[in-house]
């Protein structure tokens, strides 16, 4: 199996009301380009309008972001409270 493949079988339980991963607002174009090359999840994206689209319900909850780029993007990172996030199905 490729890697999307195997990514395409994990399940997400998504905390609606409390995202775990929260931008900062206008973030550095620069910053943001890293995150949109990196992130395993491909959950960084630049809107065809130059605005920044993120969606937290995918995370694979690798920490690549705020590693990479920490506070100059991330306003708030946690991993998910308790029974919600990614259940990985290929380890
Ligand atoms: Fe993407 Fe990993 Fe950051 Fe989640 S933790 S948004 S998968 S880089």
């Amino acid at each position: 199996l490729n890697v999307d493949v195997k990514l395409g079988v994990n399940k997400f339980r998504v905390d609606e009301e409390n995202p775990h991963i929260v931008l900062v607002d206008n973030p550095d174009r620069d910053e943001l380009n890293k995150l949109i090359k990196a992130c395993p999840a491909n959950l960084y994206k630049l809107a065809d309008d130059g605005s920044v689209r993120f969606d937290y319900a995918g995370c694979l909850e690798c920490g690549t972001c705020r590693v990479l780029c920490g506070d100059t993007i991330l306003q708030k990172w946690e991993y998910p409270q308790g029974t919600f996030g990614i259940e990985f199905r290929f380890g």
